[in-house]
């Protein structure tokens, strides 16, 4: 016979297995936290960006994609997700209205206490999803270097233009570029009123300059063609659809298969 105290007890249960209230951090109680994180919840999946100029899709571009990605990630993950870090380092297009750079010192302090605060939290994975390349990139990487080694915690540093190249290609039948077809297209699959269509031509874009080649301060183009003649946005709803699907499936691919490996490897177990 059931008493009331085994039902409370079922029932807490049930509660606590449960999926989360929300896959976000900033939503979070911190006595649902403290259910969750490490006991039921090991992975987090930290969102990067900046404010930099896009052709004809938003400045805050880098923060839209990867927020969006990180939201795609997390229920097969079985992760939170922080709230996104939206200021950034950004390059050669600092010079256009409304877009900002950070300094490299600044955010790497910033930055790498935010990895210092999960890896204390008691997250065993960190999957960084940074939409922002550039010289970024590489802070990222150093970043996560020496947390994951200060912590033994791992953590997988991820730029999703890059690791989605093959699916660029596939899907436009063309390489993209920065804010080149393949960015608008994702934008516009998240959301087509942050795409100006209306102002859009192809004088905007501009190729890449040939490894050594040349290099201008500001880039005279905030669409930068990684190929020539390749990547002039044409805008296709079925495509950006496609396309965002593809790349949230191919991003929580290599997040699993990396974690599977870890795992397989022994790495930092839990003692
Ligand atoms: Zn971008």
């Amino acid at each position: 016979m059931k008493t009331l105290a085994g039902l409370l007890v079922v029932t807490a249960l049930a509660q606590a297995q449960s999926a989360p209230s929300s896959r976000r951090m900033d939503e979070l109680n911190w006595m649902e936290f403290r259910e969750l994180v490490p006991a039921r919840v090991e992975t987090v999946l930290l969102p990067t960006g900046t404010l930099e100029s896009h052709g004809v899709v938003n400045n805050g571009a880098d923060i839209t994609a990867p927020v969006d990605i990180a939201a795609g990630m997390a229920t097969k993950l079985n992760a939170l997700i922080a709230p996104v870090i939206p200021y950034g380092v950004t390059g050669s297009l600092d010079g256009y209205a409304g877009t900002f750079a950070i300094s490299e010192a600044a955010y790497r302090a910033y930055v790498g206490d935010v990895l210092d605060g999960l890896a204390r939290q008691g997250f065993r994975n960190i999957i960084v999803v940074n939409g922002h390349g550039g010289p970024q990139t590489a802070i990222l990487n150093s970043l996560a270097e020496a947390a994951s080694r200060k912590h033994r915690v791992r953590i997988l540093v991820t730029n999703w233009w890059a690791v989605c190249s093959e699916i660029t290609l596939k899907t436009f039948g063309e390489d993209g570029g920065h804010a080149g077809w393949n960015e608008t297209a994702m934008i516009q699959a998240i959301d087509p009123k942050l795409v100006k269509q209306e102002r859009y031509s192809d004088a905007l874009a501009q190729p890449r300059a040939a490894e050594g080649s040349w290099a201008a301060f500001p880039f005279p183009s905030s669409i930068i063609l990684y190929q020539p003649g390749q990547g002039y946005v044409k805008f296709d709803q079925a495509k950006a659809d496609a396309y965002r699907k593809a790349v949230i499936e191919r991003m929580t691919t290599l997040a699993i298969e990396t974690i599977e490996k870890w795992n397989r490897a022994g790495l930092y177990e839990r003692r």
